[in-house]
């Protein structure tokens, strides 16, 4: 079985691709629910400033590899995650597999209309696929009970939430207990990009690991801060760890 790897002080689970659509795929089928996460560079240097999202990461069931950076960090630190398992490629996938065995899935996240949107073509790819229900990502405090409610009555397999980082990983962490059995996973971005309102870097792009330079060009006056100084300081965190190793471990 998949072990564990600790990376920046954080607990990885270390998995090949088919060892994480398996274990999912057991996990959301047998009703286990749980709290499931990507993390990547911009994860990574978030955490180091917000202790709620190293608190949510800390209580994850899964915490799965997403991106070239800490795929590189991690072996310059010799706690190498190998698979870079990210979720725009993941999720679908696991659509693809968890619809033969009618898997049902709720979308709550991005802007209004999107989810909808993403919901629709994940049917069209994968007809088998039940759609639980969709919600946008953009709703108060006060809202969210009967958001709860909605979902407990529809009863899904999967809770994908897409509100970016780290939005979306605190909510799981504060609500998941209130959503027994079902498997709640932050995804980021995944909705703009099953809905094509962001289109994905091309796969000579995505194989070279440069997906986050083609994210870059196409939204530069949003990401310009995540991906320039935020690299930046993904690099100085791996270089801090280098120097004092006993910080990280790897765990079994
Ligand atoms: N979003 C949301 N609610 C919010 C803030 C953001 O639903 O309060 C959505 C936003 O519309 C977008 C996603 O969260 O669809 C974040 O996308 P991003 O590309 O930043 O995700 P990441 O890079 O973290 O995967």
């Amino acid at each position: 079985m998949a072990d564990e790897v600790s990376f920046l002080n954080t607990r990885f689970n270390r998995m090949s691709w088919s060892e994480a659509i398996d274990r999912l795929l057991t996990q959301l089928l047998m009703r286990q629910g749980g709290r499931v996460y990507y993390a990547n560079a911009h994860t990574m240097v978030t955490a180091s400033q917000n202790p709620a999202l190293a608190k949510a990461l800390a209580h994850s069931d899964l915490l799965l590899a997403d991106g070239s950076g800490v795929c590189w960090g991690s072996a310059l630190l010799r706690t190498p995650l190998v698979h870079n398992l990210n979720g725009t490629d993941l999720v679908p996938a696991l659509c693809k597999e968890g619809a033969q065995k009618n898997l049902s899935v709720y979308l709550l996240g991005a802007k209004p209309g999107v989810a909808e949107e993403a919901a629709a073509n994940l049917k069209n790819a994968y007809p088998s696929l039940v759609i639980a229900g969709t919600h946008h990502g953009y709703f108060s405090r006060a809202e969210t009970p009967q958001i709860l409610k909605t979902i407990r009555a529809a009863r899904p397999h999967l809770l994908l939430v897409a509100m970016g980082v780290p939005q979306q990983e605190i909510w799981i962490d504060q609500y998941a207990r209130q959503l027994r059995g079902i498997t709640c996973m932050g995804v980021g971005g995944l909705f703009d990009f099953v809905a094509q309102r962001v289109p994905r870097a091309p796969y000579s792009i995505r194989a070279i690991g440069m997906e986050w330079l083609w994210r870059l060009a196409m939204e530069p006056a949003r990401l310009w801060r995540r991906y320039i100084i935020g690299n930046f300081v993904f690099l100085g965190l791996v270089i801090a760890n280098a120097i004092t190793p006993n910080q990280d471990e790897q765990t079994t």
